[in-house]
């Protein structure tokens, strides 16, 4: 093959809120042209095994949104995986002001292997996010969202490709204002807006309308919110669901 035009896709691993297990904690992973993953997007309960019945290995990569257990329950599984396992460290990119919730959260278990010889972080290599870094070729952006305390959860924002916003209200403000106009825009939504996540009432209120034909819907309570958010013509991705993102040249 010469054509090299670097299709890169998204796959959904989950897409439920916290509160319900049916449609599995919501996390992504981020493929190449040839569906190899590159980065995964969150890590909560149930994901390490969604992960490794999709790609039969364990992750290489991780980026956490937000210290919600929702979204970072399972690395406590992928350190205990990653060491029986023998792989190497995982890059594990962390916002900067996530890392000592993180830490106190999931690393200070006494004794993470009964056999005791293993802490959480031996098995990460930890990558301190301030506003964006670089991985597999492409520079990730990160923007701060609005999702309880101020700079505790964020977007990941890759220019001209997509924006997954983690959990978040709505967030015009980066959508409007800091994305190319070619993303494909992951974005939280339930059928009912709360204080915590954006609703369905939310989405036409505080979005352009040119801009919600490019939002997939993800991080609703189960399989009949889906069926209300498409029947409001919204796109929602379900678990497996693979997403195609824009093309770039490479
Ligand atoms: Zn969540
Ligand atoms: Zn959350």
């Amino acid at each position: 093959m010469t054509l090299k035009s670097a299709q890169y896709s998204l796959i959904f691993h989950g897409t439920g809120s916290g509160g319900e297990l049916s449609m599995g904690c919501s996390a992504a992973t981020l493929m190449d042209a040839k569906h190899n993953p590159l980065l995964l997007i969150d890590c909560g309960p149930g994901t390490v095994s969604a992960f490794q019945q999709q790609f039969n290995q364990l992750p290489a990569a991780v980026f956490i949104t937000h210290g919600h257990m929702d979204h970072i329950a399972d690395l406590e599984i992928l350190a205990v995986r990653a060491h029986l396992q023998k792989v190497p460290p995982i890059r594990l990119y962390v916002p900067l002001s996530l890392i000592g919730l993180l830490h106190q959260r999931l690393a200070t278990y006494p004794g993470l292997l009964a056999e005791g010889g293993l802490d959480f972080w031996q098995s990460f290599q930890l990558l301190p996010v301030t506003d964006h870094f670089h991985w597999a070729g492409l520079t990730f952006q990160l923007w701060p969202t609005r999702h309880h305390a101020p700079g505790s959860s964020f977007a990941l924002h890759v220019p001209g490709l997509f924006l997954y916003s983690g959990d978040t209200r709505p967030i015009p403000e980066i959508v409007h204002h800091q994305l190319s106009g070619q993303e494909v825009v992951f974005h939280d939504c339930g059928v009912e807006p709360n204080p915590s996540h954006t609703g369905l009432a939310d989405l036409a209120r505080e979005y352009q309308p040119n801009w919600l034909h490019r939002f997939v819907l993800y991080h609703y309570a189960n399989a009949e919110a889906a069926t209300l958010l498409r029947q409001a013509g919204y796109t929602v991705a379900a678990p497996k669901d693979i997403f195609t993102l824009p093309a770039r040249g490479a």
